[in-house]
């Protein structure tokens, strides 16, 4: 079993199902969320079944470029290493709304956050190799294409618009970190977990009660990153899309390796992050 996990956004949703999984199966889970009182509910909710010492509770928001920072440093500070980074947390917004950075809000925690917070941790999770980064994305990075003259939607702006290209944010990301990093014994793979009923899809589509059972519960939702964290079968596999815990092929879009390089040096340069970080 690997040892150290982080999830983030674990309080709730997909990420909390992945974490009570990871917890159940013996992993040590380091639980980031956006709000104290949250995450020690979800976390004494899912002692309940795992054992309480696995947990532990690192509170971030990941909209701010500064928290992550200050996370990484709690990070390394605390624990000898790092098997497996999840980067799960997400959100919607309907209004354009901007973070005390400057970035708009979706681009900033569904792609920079997941940007920031690997390249920070590339020395923990070199030091841990074989060691993971998984990625949830989603089939909505279908809809998009990157406008690189308006990256973050100052104009045109929708929310679904601003979710999709996120989503597509997510798989170059990938891409371009498996092809940056290969060699290194650390993978990055993403994966779009289905249709799950979370408060996510609630505030994207407004989903009514009967349509909640057509729907997969954040339990199935998390099986593909439960997959792709510890399954021995992806030991070794790197830059993939996966879905129902198979590779899948992504969009034409999110194949083009000239844009993923291109997302990477323009979120290097938001994030301030130079030199072996780039
Ligand atoms: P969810 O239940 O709404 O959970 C989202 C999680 O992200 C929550 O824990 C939330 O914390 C956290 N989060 C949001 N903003 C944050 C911030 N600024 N800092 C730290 N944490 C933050 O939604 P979900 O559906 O499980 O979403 C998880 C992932 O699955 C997302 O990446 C989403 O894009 C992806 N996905 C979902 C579906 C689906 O059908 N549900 C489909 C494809 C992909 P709070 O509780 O504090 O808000």
């Amino acid at each position: 079993m690997r040892r150290f996990v982080l999830v983030t956004g674990a309080n709730r949703g997909i990420g909390r199902a992945t974490t009570e999984e990871l917890a159940r199966r013996g992993a040590r889970v380091l639980m980031v969320c956006r709000n104290r009182e949250r995450g020690e509910e979800a976390l004494e909710t899912i002692a309940r079944e795992a054992d309480a010492r696995r947990l532990e509770l690192l509170r971030c928001d990941l909209s701010v470029m500064s928290e992550v920072h200050d996370l990484v440093s709690r990070v390394e500070a605390g624990y000898p290493r790092l098997d497996v980074l999840v980067n799960n947390a997400g959100v919607y917004s309907d209004e354009r709304r901007t973070t005390p950075d400057g970035l708009e809000l979706q681009f900033a925690v569904n792609h920079m956050a997941p940007f920031l917070l690997t390249n920070l941790l590339r020395t923990t999770l070199e030091s841990s190799a074989p060691s993971r980064v998984v990625i949830v994305s989603s089939d909505a990075h279908r809809r998009a294409r990157l406008d690189f003259d308006d990256l973050q939607l100052e104009t045109g702006y929708t929310g679904w618009k601003a979710y999709c290209r996120s989503k597509l944010a997510n798989v170059l990301f990938t891409r371009e970190l498996a092809r940056r990093w290969e060699g290194t014994g650390v993978t990055a793979n993403c994966l779009h977990p289905g249709t799950v009923s979370t408060r996510l899809l609630e505030e994207a589509f407004g989903l009514a009660r009967f349509a909640r059972p057509l729907l997969k519960s954040p339990e199935e939702g998390a099986r593909t990153p439960v997959y792709l964290a510890v399954s021995p079968e992806v030991e070794g596999v790197t830059g993939k899309y996966f879905r129902d815990c198979e590779p899948v092929e992504p969009s034409p879009a999110a194949r083009d390796s000239g844009a993923a390089r291109r997302l990477w040096e323009v979120s290097a340069r938001l994030a301030g992050l130079t030199g072996r970080d780039r």
